[in-house]
């Protein structure tokens, strides 16, 4: 079954969005695996965002992701990288359509609320880097049959 990574950003943290956040995935109807919050070290944000190291928002993107608590998660069903990138919406949360969690709720780019792996490659890299196997609970959700064909 395909898995994602999904973090809740220390601004999606520090705004008591984490529920808000849970919730919509949960009643979408993917399966949590992997939780955890965790203060993010430096080395960790520097390396999830090193295709961007580069860029002139590495520096505020790395000091915005280290700067407080940080809900790490794994996601699973079918589809679900792609789907999740619809339910966060676009990454500036301005021109993302409402009913996304970043167009319903945030107004700037650098506070964007919410992490999605954006392929499936990037996203079995990404759970990797951030959990370690043993932290991930493979279970069968009740609801299955009511959720697939
Ligand atoms: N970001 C930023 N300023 C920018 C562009 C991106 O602070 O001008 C941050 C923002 O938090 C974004 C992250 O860098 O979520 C990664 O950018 P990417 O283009 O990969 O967007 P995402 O996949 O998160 O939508």
């Amino acid at each position: 079954m395909e898995r994602t990574f999904i973090a809740i950003k220390p601004d999606g943290v520090q705004r008591k969005l984490i529920g808000e956040i849970i919730r919509r995935f949960e009643a979408k109807g993917f399966t949590l695996v992997g939780l955890k919050m965790m203060s993010v070290p430096r080395e960790l944000a520097e390396k999830h965002y090193e295709v961007h190291q580069e860029k002139a928002f590495f520096p505020g993107l790395v000091k915005f992701i280290t700067s407080g608590p940080l809900v790490a998660m794994v996601w699973e069903g079918d589809g679900v990288v792609s789907s999740a990138r619809k339910i966060i919406g676009a990454t500036n949360p301005l021109t993302a359509e409402p009913g996304t969690i970043r167009g319903d709720f945030g107004v700037s780019v650098g506070r964007n609320l919410i992490h999605g792996s954006d392929a499936i490659e990037t996203a079995a890299k990404e759970i990797s880097l951030w959990f370690t196997p043993e932290e991930l609970v493979s279970w069968d959700s009740a609801m299955a049959p009511w959720l697939y064909e």
